[in-house]
């Protein structure tokens, strides 16, 4: 990590906001387990992190993608449940035995392997994923009658939790929801009796019937709106403010950056700040973006470069935009979700693609 001086970048992320988060989900969900999905490196936020904030908010399960992360987080987390979507692929029974990680069983041959292998053990745990529409991961309906007809394929395994993903959760209004909740119920009334889970970020919003025992948030513990077509009652986690490394004036009828894509047509200030696509500020952003100074917006001129954007910051007093200053990229007048919207994307692939250039530092976390 760079010093906080030569930093291009400084990320500031609120895990504070992140067990606020966590607490009002669990309100949202009073019947429910709230366990925490912290794949991807907690969506870029830092596992390890935010993962300790999470515990100690009283989180007891967490979710992670991959064999990898969950050997990662057991490190972290000595006592914690950890599952791995992924699943047991040939070959890796014995990493998930040696970190304690339980695999969610995504269909049959994922079943008979960990069963094979549990057989040698003393119960081992697993989850169960089945598919009510997402066509992604987890059982397909015809396997899940198959394993209805022959739950002892299960047997030497301890069942946690049987669960499904939906497709549509960030609209309420969609029909596949309800559809996807009925083929839920109805699927697990054929399997032996189990907790069951449905929910992510989004789910836990449709209502109580969606949340069953356990909900799997991820998105929503990190401030990004569930359903980004209302207004967002998540805590804002990320702050990243943007270094400026130089100010120029400029005139009629030079070009800023890359393509000479924008055409100066009156005396402007350009400042360069040191966030580029390399940083996960994504290239569509280029001409279209816009970063604050205090309450004033300054638009994104030309392209995103690799290493650095350049702003337009006319609208702002010159002691206000000086080499060394910073700029809010994200944070109250920037949030994720605007950020997002304007780079035709969705808050996690911006989370996700935070780059690994900024000094970081954590505020708000447990003593
Ligand atoms: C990533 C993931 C989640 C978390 O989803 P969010 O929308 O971030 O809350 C939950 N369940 C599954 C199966 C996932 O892949």
């Amino acid at each position: 990590m760079p010093r906080f001086d030569d930093a291009g970048g400084i990320l500031t992320i609120d895990l504070g906001a992140i067990i606020r988060n966590y607490e009002a989900l669990r309100e949202r969900a009073p019947g429910a387990e709230v366990a925490a999905v912290v794949k991807a490196d907690a969506y870029g936020l830092g596992m390890a992190e935010v993962a300790r904030a999470l515990e100690a908010a009283g989180c007891r399960t967490f979710y992670v993608a991959t064999v990898d992360e969950g050997a990662e987080l057991r490190r972290v987390l000595p006592t914690a449940e950890i599952a791995v979507f992924n699943g047991v692929l040939a070959g890796s029974e014995m990493d998930f035995a040696e970190h304690r990680l339980i695999p969610v069983l995504n269909d049959l041959g994922q079943i008979d392997r960990w069963a094979a292998f549990a057989r040698g053990w003393d119960e081992m745990p697993a989850i169960l994923h089945v598919d009510t529409g997402m066509n992604r991961l987890g059982l397909p309906p015809h396997e899940a009658e198959a394993l209805a007809a022959m739950p002892e394929r299960l047997d030497g395994m301890r069942v946690r939790c049987v669960i499904s993903h939906l497709a549509c959760a960030d609209d309420p209004e969609a029909e596949m929801n309800r559809r996807q909740l009925d083929l839920f119920r109805a699927i697990t009334a054929r399997l032996p009796r189990r907790p069951r889970g449905l929910a992510a970020s989004g789910g836990i919003f449709l209502g109580p019937e969606y949340h069953f025992d356990q909900v799997r948030p991820g998105i929503a513990l990190y401030g990004v709106a569930p359903d980004p077509g209302r207004p967002n009652p998540m805590a804002p986690v990320v702050h990243l403010a943007g270094r400026i490394l130089q100010v120029r004036d400029v005139d009629s009828p030079m070009a800023v950056g890359y393509g000479a894509t924008h055409r100066v047509t009156r005396p402007s200030r350009i400042a360069t700040v040191a966030v580029g696509y390399a940083d996960g500020y994504v290239r569509s952003l280029s001409n279209q973006g816009r970063c604050f100074i205090g309450d004033v917006p300054v638009p994104v001129v030309g392209r995103v470069s690799m290493d650095s954007i350049t702003l337009d910051v006319s609208g702002v007093a010159e002691t206000e935009a000086l080499p060394g200053m910073t700029v809010e990229v994200i944070g109250p007048h920037r949030p994720v979700d605007d950020l997002a919207r304007e780079a035709g994307t969705i808050g996690y692939e911006i989370l996700t693609g935070l780059g690994r250039r900024f000094f970081r530092r954590y505020v708000g976390g447990p003593a």
